[in-house]
């Protein structure tokens, strides 16, 4: 199957050919034609299928084919993502591909000045990709006029409800007219989704590229498991004995990350943090300086991580284990994307088998556990419950170790629990990524920490 077949415009495929792409991805096979045929459609992709391409490239054709003289403040497509970091992503996506045809695009998310946002929708925008809180400003403001919209897409739509934005989508659906295609993309399909897609598909194509919770599967998945206090040391040792040049390494808290990258940077090792509590500025320049090479490890939180897109990742280190088995899923899936092999790592204590344990049970399958000569866990060394960076006990892990077990009244998952809304430190969640991107602090949906 090639590009040619699928019904795409010359100006779309000189930009995917300059990309370097020589056929398309499963999800860009099925979706591109239903899209430009006019249909809604309801795909099962996550990131790293190549999904943004898959519609992007329709949604292009179709605006093109159907020129309509630009006005102010009104949009033809709308694009709504979960977090600032994939909304700039599915940006950029959006110019590459389109780069040869005369349509314009715009991003808004907060955490960034409204105000040249205003004057980039004063001059006309076709596509606009958007978070929903800055949106919704926008749409206040009377800087937005989403009256016009012919396209919705809802990217990573799972992601949009666990963080709260529910509330927020219903409000902009209401605001756009009837008459319009819809397209949605999760990688998941909890009731709450399936109620969404009822009440805002019509005669959805289905679109089913990988199983439920399936990770990639070229990443290679292993274990090392190792003493608490001994992650930091054994990390240095594999980034340095085997030279690896790029490695995005995970933490479960803010402060986890922050302390791992300064402790990397006195190894001697270039690495930065990224979060939701670092400014949108540093969090563009990190991603970019690990993008270009100048930093060897980016170290993130989950929500942070959310839609990075970097290609040909080759290693993921889970420093942590996360609360949530799901995220575990989403975090290797940042390696052995779209055609290249991966290598996912995690570095586990004896504090964490009971969330490996669920991990292991959502995968159906055992990771190998292979020691690293010299790092070999201490059989002494008892479990202790896992903190979750405010000094309480968080959800998961052993929690029977030699200290007290969470008391009652501490927040705890229910197994089946997809984000569990964890305290938050007043202020804290202020840049968690997804609604504290749209910077109004509207609603009280939950909200994980970033
Ligand atoms: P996405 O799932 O949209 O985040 O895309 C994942 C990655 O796959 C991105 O780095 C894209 O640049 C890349 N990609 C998208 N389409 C193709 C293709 N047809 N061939 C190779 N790589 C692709």
């Amino acid at each position: 199957m090639s590009f040619d077949s699928l019904g795409l415009l010359a100006e779309l495929r000189r930009a995917v050919a300059e990309q370097g792409y020589t056929e398309p991805t499963p999800v860009q096979t099925q979706a591109i034609p239903a899209i430009l045929a006019g249909r809604d459609i309801m795909a099962g992709a996550q990131t790293g299928t190549g999904k943004t391409a898959g519609f992007t490239l329709p949604m292009l054709q179709r605006l093109h084919a159907s020129p309509v003289p630009a006005r102010g403040r009104t949009i033809r497509a709308l694009v709504l993502t979960p977090t600032r970091e994939l909304a700039a992503q599915v940006a950029e996506s959006v110019r590459t591909y389109g780069k040869h045809l005369p349509l314009r695009s715009a991003v808004v998310f907060g955490g960034v000045k409204i105000n040249p946002q205003i004057d980039a929708l004063r001059r006309g925008v076709d596509v606009l990709v958007a978070t929903p809180g800055r949106l919704l400003d926008h749409v206040g403001q009377r800087t937005l006029d989403l009256s016009k919209v012919e396209i919705l897409v809802l990217d990573e739509a799972d992601r949009m409800l666990d963080m709260g934005f529910i509330h927020d989508i219903r409000k902009i659906l209401a605001l756009l007219p009837k008459a319009r295609q819809n397209l949605l993309f999760s990688a998941t399909f909890p009731d709450e989704i399936k109620r969404l897609a009822d009440s805002l598909l019509d005669s959805p194509a289905l679109i089913e590229v990988a199983r439920r919770n399936a990770p990639a599967e070229r990443v290679a998945q292993v274990i090392h498991p190792v003493d608490r206090e001994r992650k930091r040391e054994l990390l240095s040792h594999l980034i340095g004995s085997q030279n690896w040049r790029q490695v995005l390494v995970f933490t479960r808290t803010k402060h986890g990350a922050n302390r791992l990258a300064e402790q990397l940077a006195r190894d001697g090792i270039g690495a930065a943090a990224i979060h939701g509590n670092k400014s949108q500025g540093a969090r563009t320049r990190a991603l970019s300086d690990f993008k270009q090479g100048e930093v060897r490890v980016l170290v993130a939180t989950d929500i942070a991580a959310r839609g990075i897109d970097i290609d040909q990742l080759p290693h993921v280190v889970n420093f942590e284990l996360p609360h949530v088995p799901e995220d575990y899923v989403h975090r290797i899936g940042r390696t052995g994307r779209a055609g290249n092999d991966g290598a996912a790592l995690s570095l586990v204590c004896v504090d964490e088998h009971g969330l490996l344990r669920d991990i292991e049970r959502l995968l159906k399958r055992e990771i190998p556990r292979i020691p690293v000569a010299g790092f070999e866990p201490d059989p002494s060394i008892r479990a202790e419950p896992i903190l979750n960076g405010r000094g309480r006990p968080g959800p998961g892990g052993q929690g029977h170790g030699r200290r007290s077990p969470p008391s009652q009244g501490t927040a705890r998952p229910g197994r089946t629990g997809h984000a569990t809304p964890r305290p938050q430190a007043k202020g804290s969640q202020h840049a968690a990524g997804g609604r504290a991107a749209g910077g109004s602090g509207r609603g009280t949906g939950p909200r994980r920490p970033g």
